[in-house]
């Protein structure tokens, strides 16, 4: 779901900072998910199990341990016409270092799943 005002007010703030930020900085970002039913999150977590694909969350649908669900996280793709999981020029590592200086956590910093475009 693509639907931002779902999100925790403080989230949203941060979000609307860390576009504007990363356009100023020659970075463009837009926001493609952020809120996740748990029917959402379940068919994620399918993916790479009993779906075709591969693994993407270790969180289950329902039980409630994706951020997504709670409304505390967003993910961003790259907005500059490159593609948006084109991770040349370090792309994604410079959002998440300027959305850590907001104050926001980044999923690439995470060891069992490395999430790139994940912001919280
Ligand atoms: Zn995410």
């Amino acid at each position: 779901m693509r639907d931002i005002t779902l999100c925790h007010p403080r989230l949203q703030k941060l979000i609307a900072q860390l576009t504007s930020e990363c356009a100023n900085a020659g970075l463009p970002i837009k926001i493609g998910e952020s809120f996740r039913s748990v029917t959402e999150q379940d068919a994620l977590y399918a993916q790479g199990r009993t779906q075709p694909g591969s693994i993407v969350t270790n969180a289950r649908g329902s039980s409630y341990s994706s951020q997504h669900q709670w409304g505390i996280a967003a993910d961003f793709y790259r907005a500059d016409g490159k593609g948006a999981y084109n991770e040349s020029g370090d792309y994604f590592k410079k959002v998440g270092e300027l959305a850590k200086k907001l104050g926001l956590g980044w999923g690439g910093d995470w060891k069992s799943i490395v999430d790139k475009p994940h912001v919280y």
